[in-house]
């Protein structure tokens, strides 16, 4: 069978994803010519597919550059983009030039933790209390055994949900430059098995939900989760009149109705435009997890009118990024990285700057074509 050829054959080597593209061919009818046209070594994903059968490719473009005045991102910035959707990135191209004739935009990093919420099933309220008395005296035992599976990792605290006979805790930790997901796991699952001996609590997942990965989520916007991120920029008020064609006051009443009221109206976690597409274009070009863009999109854009000015700040609660391990290792991805000076070491608390940056100019830009009646128009020329 075509399929169990490719599937018995889990190696990385340009031959063994040919000859399981080649299975995946006659399996599928389909001819994937293109998919089969990549331009780095295979095993340099080793880490990240199974069953590698070539490449997706989604083009890569650049916003900026931006000027950037950040605790950890300082100096001139071309953002890498990979996205399919026209218009996009000229949006958020336009939204960097009117922060640059502002002056740039200021960028600040809150709260840094990553979180894990393992579920434990106990015999009941007295249980649980024992169980987190346990923790509570035994917080040496717990940093030595997240000692043991990481050395960049550090458990910075446990918060305690108890439901009876489950008991849930969200586990906080520094993850230094990783994103910190399988670290945080791996370490969590490290505090379990010690939980599980010395108090007869029984871990039934790792992840009880409460973390909450991949989930839009409450505790995620109220407490944060990875980084929690601040950006803002202050547009002189004949800036927005003639690069904008509007007025402060009539984006801010857009941004009220709109992302304020509205947003809240529909019930929606975070309110703002399109958080969700700066966030997923630059998460795609640097090697971020896909699927916490659901963290990125919970932004709050605020507008404000000062003195005719524009003042726009977006507060990301969740900011889930890194810039070693996971996706970051791939060829294509730390370039990416490169051009923003954001591979490796040291580089994460500037990475999740250059993120709210990004947001904030896609936010002024469609806020700004929306209040001048523009945005229907501008995707009809350039993303159609
Ligand atoms: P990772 O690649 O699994 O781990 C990061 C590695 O980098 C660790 O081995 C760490 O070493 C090392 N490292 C080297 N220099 C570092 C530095 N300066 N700062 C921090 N670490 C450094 O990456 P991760 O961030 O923990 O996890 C990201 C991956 O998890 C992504 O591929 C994502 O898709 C996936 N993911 C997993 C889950 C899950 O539940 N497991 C959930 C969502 C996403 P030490 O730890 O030995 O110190």
């Amino acid at each position: 069978m075509a399929e169990q050829k490719g599937l018995k054959n889990r190696g990385h080597s340009r031959a063994d994803v040919d000859e399981r593209r080649t299975a995946a061919e006659e399996f599928t009818g389909a001819k994937l010519e293109t998919i089969a046209a990549y331009g780095f070594e295979p095993e340099s994903a080793s880490k990240n597919i199974e069953n590698m059968i070539g490449t997706v490719q989604i083009p890569l473009g650049y916003g900026g550059p931006v000027k950037v005045h950040g605790e950890n991102a300082d100096g001139e910035f071309l953002i890498p983009l990979a996205t399919t959707e026209g218009a996009l990135v000229a949006s958020i191209s336009r939204g960097m030039s009117v922060i640059n004739a502002g002056g740039g935009a200021r960028a600040a990093v809150y709260e840094d933790y990553m979180t894990r919420a393992p579920v434990l099933r106990v015999d009941g309220i007295e249980h649980g209390r024992k169980v987190v008395e346990w923790i509570d005296a035994n917080m040496d035992r717990i940093h030595g055994a997240v000692a043991e599976t990481t050395s960049h990792g550090r458990l910075h605290r446990i918060d305690v949900y108890p439901n009876g006979r489950s008991l849930y805790l969200r586990c906080l930790y520094e993850t230094g430059d990783a994103m910190g997901m399988n670290m945080a796991t791996i370490a969590t699952e490290a505090i379990c098995r010690l939980l599980e001996r010395e108090t007869g609590a029984v871990m039934i997942s790792v992840s009880g939900n409460m973390c909450s990965d991949k989930k839009p989520a409450a505790i995620n916007m109220i407490n944060g989760r990875g980084k929690t991120v601040v950006a803002e920029a202050r547009i002189p008020k004949d800036i927005v009149e003639s690069k904008l064609h509007t007025t402060s006051a009539a984006v801010v009443e857009t941004n009220y109705r709109k992302n304020l009221v509205g947003s809240s109206m529909a019930g929606t976690f975070g309110a703002n435009a399109h958080a969700a597409n700066m966030v997923a274009a630059f998460y795609i070009a640097t090697g971020q997890d896909p699927a916490q863009v659901v963290g990125g999109s919970m932004s709050i854009t605020t507008c404000e009118d000062i003195d005719g000015d524009l003042y726009i700040c977006v507060r990301m609660p969740a900011v889930e990024v890194g810039t070693v391990g996971g996706g970051t290792r791939l060829p294509c991805q730390r370039e990416a990285l490169s051009m923003i000076g954001c591979l490796g070491d040291g580089k994460a608390k500037k990475l999740a700057e250059l993120v709210a940056v990004t947001v904030l100019a896609g936010e002024l830009s469609t806020l700004a074509a929306q209040a001048a009646g523009q945005l229907g128009s501008a995707h009809a020329a350039l993303g159609r």
